[in-house]
Parts: structure tokens; sequence; C-alpha cells
């Protein structure tokens, strides 16, 4: 025993003094990456795991900060238990967020999904609400007028969800409703306002069944007077119907054509730059948006919209729609078309599934359009433009989907590159619904479409 602990100390030192400069060197990466600016995206395929992360983007650099560290945590959590095991099939997390601002306060709300095997993804909420200047994150409390307490929202909350789950037909019972929505804080850490109202939300099985997934019960604003602060009951003006400009396509007839796509968006500058350039080149492009993005980028959305370039959807979360039940898909899908809706005055009709995951089953529950593509720049491999554009033109031909991702500048500028010389090459730059009536080709929704080529 004796001489072999005397043994184990040689190497024991070794072992000791490696350790300590692994430690300085984790320190000095740390300590660096700290002081970074905020990273906003990030997207990694191993053989393992898939893993996708939206970093909310504020000016409250204190709060980003908070955030962005708790969205890590739970990244390396991930990563470690994906890292450590074998997986028969690919792990996957995914954290999106969703931003509202209403008054002064801004609102936050993360979902973030992992799934480690078994029978579906683990979800986990978290909100925060917070003024642009100070470090204090707020609560429900804040938003009361005074005098009031949790307990007058909470009258009106179980009365709302009893009704949710009445006209829904929902797997619950009236002890459980009554549990999840009584004055506690914890069952009010989730809730945001919209044009209908405030709308608290409820992750799965707070006050139904898992299989039900997460409830948005919304109580009418002109409920809330004398319970919630005035300043914050204002309704948001419902949007006019807006019709985008339709394009005169006979100029494109002759012309070979190709689809530009853009997944994963909306993104702020890399959209804009986009959108911005598309007329030197007589280009509309589609746009296939995140719902979790849409409100924190409506901005450019609309632009977007307005300018004729077409929006679809990329389901909410990015999900792997195989790993989803029925009601799950359909919430990602329902909600995404409610989101860009409430921008753009209208519903998308094209979907494209995180992954290409799709089959005929999922197709009959999205009822949309499925859209796949036939070029794959893998632009979020390489961030760089010319390789990007060289893969472009070099795989090109009438009739081609390109698939990009509009939140990195290198995919924006190497898709312009590309344009530029395809122009050159006769090519025309169009959306897949102007695609399909230039192609003659009625879309039809049991099919896939990775290209219009004949
Ligand atoms: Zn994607």
């Amino acid at each position: 025993m004796k001489s072999s602990k005397l043994k184990l100390s040689s190497k024991g030192k070794k072992t000791i003094s490696i350790f300590i400069i692994i430690i300085c060197l984790l320190y000095l990466v740390f300590k660096d990456s700290k002081t970074e600016t905020l990273k906003n995206e990030e997207k990694t395929e191993t053989d393992n795991y898939t893993l996708k992360v939206d970093y909310p983007e504020v000016s409250n650099q204190y709060i980003s900060t908070l955030m962005n560290e708790y969205i890590d945590s739970k990244k390396e959590e991930f990563i470690n238990i994906a890292n450590d095991i074998n997986p028969t099939e690919k792990y996957d997390f995914s954290a999106t967020y969703s931003y509202e601002k209403k008054a002064d306060i801004n609102i936050v709300h993360i979902i973030i999904y992992s799934y480690t095997g078994g029978a579906h993804y683990i979800r986990e909420d978290k909100s925060y609400y917070f003024k642009d200047n100070t470090k204090d994150l707020l609560d429900i409390n804040y938003f009361l007028e005074e005098g009031k307490t949790l307990n007058d929202l909470s009258v009106k909350t179980y009365y709302y969800a009893m009704k949710y789950v009445k006209d829904h037909n929902l797997n619950t019972t009236d002890e459980w409703v009554s549990d999840g929505t009584k004055s506690e804080l914890q069952n009010y850490e989730h809730f945001t306002f919209n044009s209908d109202g405030l709308t608290i939300i409820f992750p799965p099985y707070s006050i139904s069944c898992w299989a039900d997934g997460e409830l948005r019960i919304t109580i009418p604003y002109n409920e809330l007077n004398g319970i919630i602060q005035d300043k914050f009951l204002e309704n948001n003006q419902k949007k006019p119907i807006i019709k985008p400009p339709k394009r005169d396509l006979t100029e494109f007839k002759d012309k070979k054509l190709i689809a530009f796509t853009f997944d994963d968006g909306p993104a702020n500058e890399s959209t804009n730059y986009l959108l911005d350039n598309l007329d030197n080149y007589d280009a509309r492009v589609t746009f296939f948006v995140l719902g979790s993005r849409v409100s924190s980028y409506k901005d450019n959305l609309l632009k977007a919209y307005t300018t004729g370039n077409e929006i679809g959807s990329h389901t909410y979360s990015h999900l792997n729609l195989y790993k989803l039940n029925n009601y799950d898909i359909l919430n990602e899908v329902v909600k995404t078309n409610e989101s860009i809706k409430e921008i753009i005055g209208s519903e998308p009709t094209l979907i494209r599934p995180p992954y290409g995951n799709i089959n005929a089953d999922i197709k009959k529950l999205t009822n949309m359009y499925t859209v796949l593509w036939d070029i794959d720049t893998e632009d979020w491999k390489s961030k760089d433009k010319n390789k990007i554009a060289k893969n472009i033109i070099d795989n090109a031909h009438d009739g081609a989907i390109v698939l990009l991702h509009d939140i990195y500048n290198a995919s924006v500028e190497g898709a312009l590159i590309a344009m530029e010389e395809l122009k050159k090459e006769g090519y025309a730059f169009v959306t897949i619904s102007e695609m399909a009536e230039l192609k003659n080709i009625k879309l039809d929704k049991e099919k896939s479409y990775f290209n219009f080529s004949n």
C-alpha cells in the first residue's frame, strides 16, 4: 500500500502541475470572454448532438450578461451530458427567447428545450422584466396598481384559465387549475402583454397535463382596470391588413430562376443589409423566420414583407419535429403563424421544418406548403462569404432553391456576391411563390419542394 502511494505521488505532482496550468489557461480564456462583446447566435453539430442558441440582445448590458450566463450554464450542463454518452439518436439543445417592450419595461422570455433521450424534450422557462438603465429585476408585483395584491390578479386568472380549459376540453381538474393560478409569485413568473390583454404563460404541466403543452391565458385589458397600472393597459393598435406589392413577372419569363431562402432570422443588421441591397439585383427572396424572433426584429420583418419579399415559417423554437407530439408540433406552428400575423397582418403559407425533418403525418398537421432546398451553402459552418458565393455559383441551375441564414453577415454578403455573378449569367432572383407562378406549378401540401427544376 505504502509503496504504491509513493509511486502515485510523483505522478500526482505532474498531474497537479498540469491541472494548475489548465486552471490558469481556463481563467485567462474565461476572463477574456467575459469582457468580449455579446454573442447573439450559436449553432453547433457534433456526432453526439445538435445545438442552437439565440442569445438575447438588449441594450441593458448588465441584464444581457445575466441572461447569457444563465443560458451558458444550461448549455454546458447539456454538453456534459451529451458528450458523456454514445447516443443512438442525436441529442438536441435549443435556447430561444422572445422580446417585448411594454411602457418602459423590457420583457424577455427564454425557453430552453433539451432532448437527452426519452419520450420528449425537457423544457425550462425563465423570464426577465427590467428597465433600460437599472440592474433591478422586476416581478409581477411591480405591475400591480397601488394597494392591489397578487390575489386580485389571481382571481381573474383562475376564472379565465378555467374558461380556457373547459372551452378546449383539456385534461385537468378544478383543483389543478386552482393550485397553479393561486397567488404565489412562482405561478406568475411568465407573462406578456399583447393586443388583447395580459397573457399569463403557464409552462407544460403547471395547470394541465403535459400533453396539453404550454397554456397562454389572456385576461382582457378591460378586466384589469384598477388591478394593473394604467400605463400597462394601453391597447396596442390593431394593425391594418398590409397588401405587399406584387411584381410584374413578365420580364422574368425567359430567365433562369433561383430562389434564395434565408432561415433562422429575422436578425438585426445582417437582415437589414440584405434588404437594402436586393434592388441592385432586382431580387426578392424568401425568409423562413423563427416565431420566437419576430417580435424582437419586427421592423425588419415588416420591411421584408412590405418590399415584396416572402415570409415563411421555420417554426417557433427550432426543434426537431420528429421528437414532438402532435400538440407540440401544432403549438410550434400556430404560435409562429400568430406572431407573424401580429406584425404583417397575415399568416404565412410556407413552412421549412428545422433540419428539413418532416413526414406525411407532420405535413397534415402543419397544413402548409413544405419548402426544402437543393443548394446547401453550409454557410453557418464556414461563415466565409467567398466560399458561400462560390458554392451557390458552382451549383446554380434553373429552379434551384438556395439555403442560407440571414443571421450571419457572411451569408448575406456571399448571397449578394453570387447574385452579382449570376445576374450576368442570365439568372433572376425570385421568391418561392413567384417561382411557382412563373413555372406554372400549383403547390401541393403533400409534397416537399427541393427545387422547381423540370
Ligand atoms: Zn434552421
